[in-house]
């Protein structure tokens, strides 16, 4: 086993979850990992997803949500985004796996002969790779957290919960902790909530061997201490121990609800380690200023898929931008096919603020146009990402610069491509070179790129900074032959990459608030520090809110 480097203080905390799925975990994992720092420890997040795809960047996000991007270039499960975002700590690409992931792995060391012309088998040879994904590249963390994802029953999952149970065995029950998430369904015409369900999760999981030691159970109303009893007799589990995960007013409640049920004096007292209670007061300010907002402004997401944790960290960033303005944001999810058939003013007449949203494919994409157009015209804040931006672009290149036939060659290639597919780029200081035959999976521009400002650019005034680095996840980019054009038509580019080859962002100088970015600003924000592109957005919308 893998634990010559690792440091013997270091615990591990598993996340397992039941009943059912979409209770939470990801929140539920970042929550516990908050309060364990605001009791001064050293944490770390980490998540093991047990479908097939070697990463979810090629997966739809209209199935799995999002697909967050690290720094350095993982496209990764939405967790990590509320990891981040809770913790403040980066994640990397040592901190998300997938079973495509593990056994490219495996595969990879079977055909260079590294078994020795041993039987491959799920144990030793999957656990054994999933072992070293959980104990590797970990600094002096007091604690590391896994989640595992699904629910527990699910065939993909079975690999995990046999490393985690022999882990628990060969690190010792001393270092290693198993919390299970569970569900107990309220019956309203009985008054009732249910517990059954959680024992049955807790008893398939003792069939593999685990015997957790926290359960965690989600309910909307209090759970009484006799239910909490019964919980705690069938399952083997102290009393003390069968936490409630009530449902929350916000997100940003749930470090300081869990605190208080009791998560972090019981995962103290099972390792056996004193420590100063949690100090929470970030989180109480907070939760204040979105329980009292001075007001409410409202902002369009004219996007095209139709799940909302698709933009996951956007909807997060507008809060975040909110908060710092104090002001509570009202999304207006819009669908971009609605605006094809009824026209931008039928959904955006009485909307602050226009946010257009990273994207891939045609669907939709006349839709966003439309919209930009609107805000451009109505003069209405503006804010493009990714494939908004490029939208932006096209948008004033056919309706200010008169080039009717401006498009994106991702699609059509017919078109007079202002936007075209990225053949090479600089990464750290290596070229990365790209075809149009080149697989979809990992292969674009992805991860954190460095970015120059122009001076007395209102992005530079934003940032307060000449140069930035921002996460991207993108394969097409403006073609800067159009960037004299561009201006001539008032559209500024005013970010670069520093060999001034690639466009970054642009803004627009004739209208109150117009800026798109060829990156994902949202992937960084966090409640305690909102992205300034963001709070700058939500500020003018509040000013447009006013005029109104
Ligand atoms: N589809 C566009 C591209 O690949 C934009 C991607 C995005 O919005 N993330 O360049």
């Amino acid at each position: 086993m893998m634990t010559e480097n690792l440091n013997s203080k270091t615990k591990f905390i598993f996340i397992t979850g039941g009943v059912v799925s979409s209770l939470g975990k990801g929140l539920a994992s970042a929550s516990l990992a908050a309060i364990l720092q605001a009791r001064g420890f050293k944490v770390r997040l980490r998540k093991l997803d047990p479908y097939l795809n070697v990463d979810p960047g090629t997966m739809n996000p209209c199935q799995h949500g999002e697909v967050f991007v690290t720094d350095d270039g993982t496209e990764a499960d939405l967790d990590l985004g509320h990891y981040e975002r809770f913790s403040g700590v980066a994640c990397t690409r040592h901190d998300s796996v997938t079973s495509g992931k593990i056994y490219q792995q495996v595969l990879d060391k079977e055909r260079r002969g590294d078994y020795l012309g041993a039987t491959i088998q799920v144990i030793p040879h999957v656990t054994n790779e999933i072992k070293n994904f959980i104990l590797s590249n970990l600094a002096d963390e007091d604690f590391v957290l896994c989640e595992i994802g699904g629910t527990v029953g699910d065939i993909e999952g079975q690999p995990y919960l046999e490393t985690i149970r022999q882990l628990a065995y060969e690190l010792g029950r001393q270092r290693t902790m198993f919390i299970h998430l569970t569900l107990l369904p309220y019956i309203p015409t009985a008054g009732e909530l249910k517990t059954k369900p959680t024992q049955h999760s807790v008893k398939q999981l003792q069939e593999y061997g685990i015997q957790p030691d926290i359960l965690l159970c989600r309910s909307q109303v209090p759970i009484p201490q006799n239910e909490k009893r019964k919980i705690a007799l069938f399952c083997n589990v102290r009393e003390e121990r069968v936490i409630a995960a009530l449902d929350a007013q916000s997100i940003y409640h749930v470090p300081m609800a869990y605190s208080r049920e009791g998560l972090d004096k019981e995962v103290c007292q099972y390792f056996g380690i004193e420590a100063p209670s949690a100090n929470l007061d970030k989180w109480k300010q907070i939760a204040e200023v979105t329980e009292n907002p001075e007001g409410e402004v409202r902002i369009a997401v004219v996007g095209k898929y139709q799940l909302q944790e698709a933009y996951k960290s956007l909807s997060e960033a507008l809060v975040h931008g909110g908060i710092a303005n104090r002001y509570k944001v009202k999304i207006q999810w819009t669908d971009a096919e609605d605006i094809e058939k009824n026209g931008a003013a039928a959904y955006l007449s009485d909307v602050n603020g226009i946010l257009i949203p990273g994207g891939f494919g045609s669907r939709g994409t006349e839709g966003k146009i439309q919209a930009i157009r609107h805000a451009r015209e109505q003069n209405i804040p503006c804010f493009g990402i990714c494939y908004g931006m490029q939208m932006a672009v096209i948008e004033t290149m056919r309706n200010v610069a008169g080039v009717q036939n401006a498009g994106s060659s991702e699609i059509d290639h017919t078109c007079e491509a202002v936007v075209g597919l990225m053949t090479e780029w600089d990464k750290d200081g290596r070229q990365e070179v790209r075809g149009s035959h080149t697989d979809l999976g990992g292969t674009m521009r992805l991860g954190a790129y460095p970015c120059v400002l122009a001076d007395g650019s209102k992005a530079a005034a934003i940032y307060n900074s000449r140069e930035i680095s921002e996460r991207h996840r993108h394969r097409y980019e403006v073609n800067l032959k159009y960037e004299a054009l561009l201006r001539q038509s008032g559209m500024l580019i005013t970010g670069k990459s520093p060999d001034g080859r690639l466009p970054e962002i642009v803004e627009r100088q004739d209208h109150p608030w117009f800026i798109g970015v060829q990156f994902h600003p949202e992937l960084k924000s966090k409640p305690f520090s909102p992205h300034p592109l963001f709070v700058a957005f939500v500020k003018a919308a509040i000013d447009n809110s006013r005029l109104l």
